[in-house]
Order: C-alpha cells, then structure tokens, then sequence
C-alpha cells in the first residue's frame, strides 16, 4: 500500500468508527440493537478505490446516485471486492436509465413513479437478476424537485409492483426536507411504512437518516441510514 493511500485508509476508518459510534449512542437512547440497522456508506463523488478501502475496513453496503459514475465505479472494483459488497441506488432516476441500473445494482430505493418500476422490470429481467426496491417519498409537501412520490400517490405506486416479479419490494425510503424538523418528516415515513405493509408484509425497511439526522431517523426506527459526507469526508474539487 502506498502512504497517501495509507493515509486515506486511516482518515476513513475514523470516520467510520465516529459514525458508529454515534450510532450506538442513538439505538442506547431510543432502546434499540445496533444490529437491527444497516449502514450504507454513500461514495458518490468518490472514487472507486475509495470504495475498496471501505469494502476492507468492513463496510458491506455502498450507496451512488449517478448511473454513469455508479457504474463505471461498480466496474472499476479491484477483484474480489464487488462481490463482498451491496451496491445501493439512491439518485433520482429517469426510465431510459433504468434499465441499465438494473443491471448492476443490487438494492434501487428511488422508486418514485410506476414508469420506474416497469422498467426496472425489464431490465432486471433482461439481466437474469432480482433487485430489492424501495419506494422513495416526497415528505416536503412543496415537490421540491427532490424525487419521490407524493404520499397520496403511494398506494398506486405500491400497486404497480405486483406486475414486476424481478422486484422484491423491500420497504420506504425519504430525505427529511431541508427546512424543517427531521423528526417530524421521519415520524411520517414511520407511519407511510405502515401504510405499505397492510398490503406488502415484507416491507420492513425504512431507509431515512444522513450525516446530520441519522439521530432522529434512528428514533423513528429507520433500518437504513445512508452516511456519505460525515465518513468521505466533503465533496471533492471538480476534476
Ligand atoms: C448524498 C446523499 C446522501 C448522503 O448525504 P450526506 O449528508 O453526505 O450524508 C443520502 N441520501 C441521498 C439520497 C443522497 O443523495
């Protein structure tokens, strides 16, 4: 290993176990097992040797929301380590992408629009793959532009999934709204959650918290916290 990688493999490992950290700290407040949550480290900007570096330090589940970078990243993984690893899509999705998202990533959560879910279906089955799907909720009120569903579209939504076998829907996913309290957006995801269980018992995962809320979305039992800036470190110069 060279210094300077070195270097970066010890920055990332403190961040990460500052990371953990807090989040053993929040299941102790909210009486929760830490080993109830997944953490999904968000290398988007990052490159793909970053990836490994984490990947080695025990990270097991990776988050991209560019298809162009996430896949070529995806294919950029020394061997050995893409298949140690679950590849999350997290980024706002347009159907002409869709498909080719399928074909490398293992969990999509921003499912927002039935047309998404049709043609992740074809191209998850074009692939011969099954990918586990969340659908991603607009909990701003205002369509920010964000991505997601508005909660009184989510029914339909739901509903669109019975005709895409090569989707196993997983549960919800939401960004808490820039202005406003974290908690009150992620109490709502918590009861949307339920909402989609009467009809999909399996949607247990409710993937809510980032750097700055992953607090409060653990109070509200979110499963999934997708970390990026607090272990990365902030965005990188343009190159
Ligand atoms: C970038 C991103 C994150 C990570 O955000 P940080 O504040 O850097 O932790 C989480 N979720 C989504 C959808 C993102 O785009």
């Amino acid at each position: 290993m060279t210094d300077q990688s070195t270097g970066r493999r010890d920055e990332l490992g403190d961040h990460l176990s500052q990371v953990r950290r807090r989040i053993e700290a929040a299941c102790g407040r909210a009486d929760r097992d830490p080993a109830e949550l997944t953490l999904v480290v968000v290398t988007k900007f990052f490159p793909a040797s970053d990836v490994a570096l984490l990947a080695d330090l025990g990270v097991r589940d990776i988050g991209e929301n560019r298809d162009q970078e996430a896949g070529e990243k995806v294919a950029d993984l020394p061997d050995g380590i893409r298949e140690r690893l679950r590849v999350h899509f997290i980024g706002q999705l347009q159907s002409n992408k869709a498909g080719h998202v399928a074909r490398y990533a293992d969990v999509v959560q921003s499912v927002d629009r039935p047309k998404i879910v049709h043609a992740l279906q074809r191209g998850a089955d074009a692939a011969g793959r099954t990918i586990d799907a969340l659908v991603q909720v607009d909990l701003s009120g205002d369509d920010a532009g964000r991505g997601g569903v508005a909660p009184a579209a989510l029914d339909d939504l739901v509903a669109a999934f019975a005709d895409a076998p090569a989707l196993r829907l997983r549960g919800v996913m939401a960004v808490a709204p820039l202005h406003g309290d974290p908690l009150h957006a992620f109490t709502r995801l918590r009861e949307l959650s339920a909402q989609v269980r009467m009809t999909s018992a399996d949607a247990l995962w409710i993937s809510a918290g980032m750097s700055g809320d992953l607090e409060q979305a653990i109070q509200c039992g979110a499963t999934h916290l997708r970390v990026g800036s607090a272990i990365l470190g902030s965005r990188p110069a343009q190159r």
